[in-house]
């Protein structure tokens, strides 16, 4: 059964359990095989020869080993080109194994330049400036884009909202001003519910399924939506790199799609509630979330994402220290890296995940960053504006 006639709800619950009541199961099996019994010499090596260079599985033919094919990852990257609207998925063992695999794959076909919009996730803009898998970096504006374009431009690349500003940018202009060249959208914070790059023309999305896929911050993994023909160029990638998706991670991530819709909904309607009782507290001078006055200056909400989404950021009037004083007062809120989980998180970027971003491009000293998760609104306005006055208080 075909999910596509179904609205994203019922895709999320249902997408990629095709063929299981047939065979007598209700949810998707773990297969743990590292490798699969051939049934001839000669079949065994026309599949072999099929996934390795990045096609996928056909009727008739052998998974031959767990680097090549896994069916469970296949059914994770089935439902999620389902919910982003995709031809096609990848799934990989990291967002930075993702990542790193477009890059790669872009080098490959002779393509090595990027061009980029900051802010960016940390992990992203240093395997950008630090060239390692062979990419070179022009770093501009959306204003910028087209005269940054050359002819060995294979990608360019943003975020949407930016990590940690939560900026808004337009898609849609992007690929305007890219001009043919893929847009690759970093599609993490707004996830597939929020936002659908693809609608808006980028050719390559990109997840880090650590955060909301997996919804709980006890999975890692990655996965990219883009054409059949880049998936199989990513298949191949993957195939030759081995930066593989674990089966029980791709189970964990296919259950974490099921409760997306709700769970995204229920933790964007507390971050909107919080973002606005802290509007106005003495401790903070600046409050940056979509939804608030000022924080769309392109109308881009409702147009292209639906909802602030549930991530917060914060500018301590009192700089880095009064930064320190109220992650370190906080008792529900966890300090910790990552986000997207159901409980929350607070960071500091600057010191943290965009350490190792260029001076000039790096977060505000005094910047703090929240992961809203799952507890009541209330549980969390108490913690954070009590410790948003502790310190006030001790400044
Ligand atoms: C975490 C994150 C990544 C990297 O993903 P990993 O799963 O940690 O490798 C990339 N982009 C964004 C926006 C992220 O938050």
């Amino acid at each position: 059964m075909s999910t596509s006639e179904f609205r994203l709800e019922t895709r999320a619950v249902h997408a990629g359990m095709e063929g299981l009541s047939e065979s007598g199961s209700h949810v998707p099996p773990i297969d743990f095989s590292t490798t699969n019994p051939l049934p001839g010499v000669e079949l065994g090596g026309e599949s072999y020869e099929q996934l390795a260079t990045g096609g996928v599985l056909l009727p008739g033919q052998s998974a031959v080993y767990q680097r090549l094919w896994q069916p469970g990852v296949a059914r994770f990257e089935d439902a999620l080109a389902a919910l982003e609207g995709s031809e096609s998925a990848v799934a990989f063992a990291s967002g930075m194994a993702a990542l790193a695999a477009c890059l790669l794959a872009t080098v490959t076909a002779g393509r090595p330049h990027v061009v980029a919009l900051r802010p960016l996730y940390g992990g992203t803009d240093h395997v950008l400036e630090s060239g390692l898998v062979g990419t070179s970096v022009t770093w501009t504006d959306l204003d910028g884009i087209a005269g940054a374009i050359r002819a060995d431009t294979g990608l360019v690349v943003i975020e949407s909202p930016a990590n940690p500003t939560l900026e808004l940018v337009d898609i849609a202009a992007v690929v305007a001003a890219a001009g043919g060249v893929p847009v690759l959208v970093d599609n993490t914070f707004a996830t597939p519910v929020l936002q659908r790059p693809i609608e808006h023309g980028a050719t390559i999305v990109l997840h880090s399924a650590t955060k909301y896929i997996g919804g709980h911050g006890d999975v890692m993994g990655g996965v990219v939506a883009t054409t059949d023909e880049w998936a199989s160029r990513l298949r191949h990638v993957r195939a030759l790199t081995g930066g593989v998706l674990h089966p029980l991670a791709a189970y964990l991530l296919h259950r974490g799609l099921r409760t997306l819709p709700i769970r995204v909904r229920a933790q964007q309607e507390t971050a909107e509630t919080l973002a606005r009782r802290i509007l106005g507290d003495p401790a903070v001078s600046r409050v940056l979330y979509p939804t608030l006055d000022g924080c769309d200056p392109d109308g881009l909400l409702g147009r292209q994402m639906h909802g602030g989404g549930s991530m917060i950021a914060l500018e301590m009037a009192g700089g880095y220290d009064a930064a320190v004083r109220f992650i370190e007062a906080l008792r529900l809120v966890t300090n910790a890296v990552s986000l997207g989980g159901v409980d929350s998180l607070a960071q500091h970027p600057a010191s943290l995940t965009h350490r190792p971003v260029a001076a000039e491009a790096r977060p505000h000293a005094g910047l703090v960053r929240l992961s809203i998760g799952l507890e009541h609104v209330d549980d969390l306005s108490q913690d954070i504006l009590g410790a948003l006055a502790a310190a006030h208080r001790t400044a």
